[in-house]
């Protein structure tokens, strides 16, 4: 059954569950937690059952029931436990358009039940299409240690301050910001932390503050992605995420990574797709500013961290001569990611003191660039060399650090997408890595980990390139 989760309303018209004995019962007390009164079909109730008729909570209805019981109800359940009249049950709710459900019995149901987090007015409904209800339950489990027990007060007081705040904050952006400021600042910790009083003053300041200064702000943040894996954002990234108007990403985000944006985000790839080239950095950098000056957030995502060969320093200069409002969220980078992929140390008392991040290519044309690194100085043995953007020139880098004074025989491991799905990882040394360009055969984003580190025990499994093709020995390359 393919479905669609939706709320129904059981205050304005009653649910009605057909049935008296223990099955009726438990789903009568679900619907209780949020109706005040469910109508129950028997003429055989339960004590439990007629306990809960003495106190208003159910009215009893006498069998058999009729279309006349059912039309006008805004849900049905029918759990007689017999099967001659759950179908008639079923078949008259749905001639009526009502809802119906009966336990276990898929084919008579035109909605299911799902499992349920509860918070009051806050409810997280889990539902798998049928297809594995225990996974449902965990799920259940999982959320209610996650969830905060009083969000659900959290949403009430918002709910009690939701009119003044539409009266003085102007719809669309300005207010989603406002709530979006109020859910993760002070207000909503004094309100989790059970003190609603001071959260309903710091509320009552936050829109006294907005009356002074009614134009809203619109501000940037640039947001570190991670290497690829969705679950190695920060909770803070995912939180940017949540608040952007705008998302202005490089293409290639880690499947599901975007799928923490707001659905109503709007998501803007500024990355070289088919037939069409990336934007520039000056057009990306006008992007922001116009974008920002219509009062927008504006999360600007990189994958690994924004401030390691992101050019994230160039978007932090506009954002100041513009005067822009800007915050920075790291992310985890490449070469950290890569290090736990392998589970391999980027530093070690043993064979490596340092790690340098280096990049394969120079800011403007993709050529080399490495004569601004002094490779000699970090020769000795017992550095890590981390290069980024180095597929293409890796060659040339191998050459250059043997010349520099590294062993020809310093490992390398070479690895690509790393923690995504299809990551590759081989492993060779500098001077095989010397001999030939495009000894690797690797595509996709990959980093270079050149130093002893990489000859150390890693996880996984790695592909190993062992020779040097006869034709091509690095000292002819070096000579050459
Ligand atoms: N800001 C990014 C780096 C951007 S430069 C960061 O901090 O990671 C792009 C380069 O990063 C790629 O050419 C590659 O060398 C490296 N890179 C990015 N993601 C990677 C991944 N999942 N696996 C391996 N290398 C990656």
């Amino acid at each position: 059954m393919a479905s669609f989760p939706i709320f129904i309303d059981v205050d304005a018209s009653k649910p009605l569950v057909v049935g008296g004995g223990d099955l009726a019962l438990s789903k009568i007390r679900l619907l209780l937690k949020r109706a005040k009164s469910v109508d129950v079909a028997t003429n055989a109730p339960i004590a439990a059952l007629r306990e809960l008729a003495c106190h208003g909570a159910v009215t009893l209805i006498a069998t058999p029931i009729t279309e006349i019981d059912i039309r006008g109800c805004s849900l049905v359940i029918s759990a007689t436990n017999d099967v001659v009249e759950d179908e008639r049950v079923s078949l008259i709710a749905r001639a009526f358009g009502v809802p119906v459900n009966v336990p276990d019995r898929p084919h008579l149901c035109s909605f299911s039940l799902a499992a349920i987090v509860d918070r009051g007015s806050v409810t997280v409904a889990i539902g798998t299409e049928g297809a594995a209800p225990i996974l449902a339950t965990r799920l259940r489990a999982e959320l209610e240690q996650t969830l905060h027990p009083r969000i659900g007060r959290l949403a009430e007081v918002a709910r009690e301050f939701r009119s003044k705040v539409a009266a003085a904050v102007p719809a669309g952006a300005q207010r989603r910001a406002f709530w979006e400021r109020m859910f993760s600042g002070a207000a909503a910790n004094a309100i989790l932390a059970d003190n609603e009083a001071l959260g309903r003053q710091l509320l009552n300041a936050q829109i006294a503050e907005q009356r002074s200064t009614p134009q809203a702000a619109g501000r940037l943040i640039l947001v570190g992605a991670g290497p690829g894996d969705p679950d190695l954002l920060t909770l803070k990234a995912v939180r940017a995420l949540k608040s952007a108007d705008v998302i202005l990403h490089d293409g290639l985000m880690g499947e599901g990574v975007l799928d923490h944006a707001r659905r109503e985000a709007q998501c803007v790839s500024v990355a070289k797709s088919k037939g069409r080239h990336s934007l520039s950095q000056a057009e990306i950098n006008a992007l922001i500013v116009a974008f920002v000056r219509q009062g927008k957030t504006v999360v600007r995502l990189k994958g690994g961290d924004p401030l390691i060969f992101g050019r994230g320093g160039e978007e932090l200069d506009i954002a100041r001569a513009t005067g822009i409002s800007v915050e920075v969220i790291p992310g985890i980078t490449a070469a950290t990611a890569v290090a736990a992929s392998l589970q391999m140390p980027l530093t070690h008392r043993d064979v490596s003191r340092s790690v340098t991040f280096v990049s394969g290519h120079a800011a403007g044309d993709g050529g080399a660039d490495f004569d601004q690194v002094d490779f000699a100085a970090l020769a000795s043995g017992s550095a890590t060399l981390a290069v980024y953007m180095g597929l293409s020139t890796a060659h040339i880098l191998a050459s250059k650090l043997i010349g520099s004074g590294w062993l020809p025989t310093t490992p390398v491991i070479a690895v690509s997408r790393a923690t995504q799905v299809n990551e590759r990882r081989v492993a060779l040394t500098l001077e095989i890595l010397a001999a030939k360009s495009g000894a690797l055969k690797l595509d996709g984003p990959a980093l270079l980990m050149v130093g002893e580190v990489a000859s150390l025990e890693v996880a996984g499994q790695v592909e190993r390139i062992a020779h040097i093709e006869p034709s091509k020995k690095h000292s002819e390359l070096e000579h050459a």
